[in-house]
């Protein structure tokens, strides 16, 4: 039994290798991303192994078909690049890890959070080079702070409790209220309420076409001047051009993204020695109050170590005919 591996980086490849068994089958990793271009490299694999920047398209699922791949086995917990429809059309079934550390990229949100307040990015720099003035490093108390979470999940549930320990106040938003959340004290909001209350808003909702471009010329006018948005969740959350815009006028105070929609492009690799083409994210990074990193979020050791186990697992149970805990349904959208 070969499962193909796409998108593998060495990390990946040491921690699948770590959690191998016997019962996992065969591994072929490879560094190439999924694309209909390199779809014909699964050939002679009923199980492919994808990330979030693969494309899992009508056409690739069709061929993935045609080769003979039966499982798609998405290492990450968003399947917002997977058309499920064709695959459910094509009798491929789609599995995930929906929840390996919540904390990984709880805690990388935070990170973001208080380097861009405290500038730490920058204190270290400067310091280094014997400028030991404070002078454009100000920040403020996150304490009291008004912080607005769009998706409670398990990502969104960690994040309030690390924000609950710094005595912040905060505004909740999603369609399913969790009784975890209540219970902090934490109230639920409307969308256009959490707008324009916060000072900090931070996205941990899925990516899908009621949530696309959330972020957008409308909602960032509803906001707070000078509000810090971050998101870690997905890209297509915000509208790049719009945000620009905002920076630009002052409207938008501070932006982290640890995920950009065009990332696909661009992270896991390293472009230093390129021209860079993408004039959005040139633009964005040219300002001093924006923090990008590169959909690091999830990357800390016990999520990889997690990931690799649950995604074995899923596919143990896909050749064991078992029932799949991990499969994602059409109507999981
Ligand atoms: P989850 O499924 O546990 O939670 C998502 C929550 O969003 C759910 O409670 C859902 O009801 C809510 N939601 C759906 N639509 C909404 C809307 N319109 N407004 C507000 N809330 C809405 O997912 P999770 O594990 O907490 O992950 C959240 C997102 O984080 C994922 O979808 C993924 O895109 C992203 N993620 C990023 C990284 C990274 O490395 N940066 C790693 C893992 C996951």
């Amino acid at each position: 039994m070969k499962i193909t591996f796409f998108s593998t980086q060495p990390y990946d490849r040491e921690s699948f290798l770590k959690h191998q068994s016997d019962s996992s089958g065969e591994f072929v990793f490879l560094e190439a991303k999924l694309t209909e271009r390199t779809v014909s490299l699964a050939e002679g694999s009923k199980v492919v192994c994808v990330f979030v920047n693969d494309t899992l398209n009508a056409s690739v699922i069709h061929q993935l078909s045609q080769l003979g791949v039966q499982l798609i086995a998405l290492r990450c917990a968003g399947f917002n690049n997977v058309d499920l429809e064709a695959a459910h059309s094509h009798n491929i079934k789609v599995v995930r890890v929906p929840a390996y550390s919540p904390h990984a990229v709880a805690e990388h949100t935070l990170a973001m959070i208080m380097t861009l307040n405290r500038k730490t990015h920058k204190a270290y720099n400067r310091v280094r080079e014997q400028n030991f003035a404070l002078h454009g490093l100000l920040g403020f108390d996150l304490h009291q702070k008004t912080v607005g979470v769009i998706g409670t999940g398990h990502i969104g549930e960690v994040f309030c409790r690390i924000l609950h320990g710094f005595g912040c106040k905060i505004l909740a938003c999603d369609p399913i209220k969790k009784p975890a959340i209540t219970a902090m004290g934490i109230p639920y909001v409307a969308a256009d309420e959490l707008f324009t209350q916060c000072d900090i808003l931070s996205l941990h909702c899925p990516l899908n076409a009621s949530t696309r471009y959330l972020i957008n010329s409308t909602t960032i006018t509803q906001m707070k001047t000078g509000v810090m948005l971050i998101n870690t969740s997905r890209g297509g959350l915000i509208d790049s051009q719009a945000v620009i815009a905002g920076l630009k006028s002052g409207k938008i105070g501070y932006l982290g993204l640890d995920v950009y929609e065009q990332e696909a492009d661009l992270f896991f690799q390293n472009l230093s020695e390129q021209i860079l083409q993408d004039d959005i994210i040139a633009r964005l990074m040219t300002f001093p109050n924006v923090l990008i990193t590169a959909h690091q979020g999830f990357f800390t050791q016990e999520a990889l170590d997690q990931i690799a186990l649950t995604t074995l697992k899923n596919v143990e149970q896909w050749i064991h005919g078992e029932e799949l805990i991990n499969e994602i349904c059409i109507n999981n959208t």
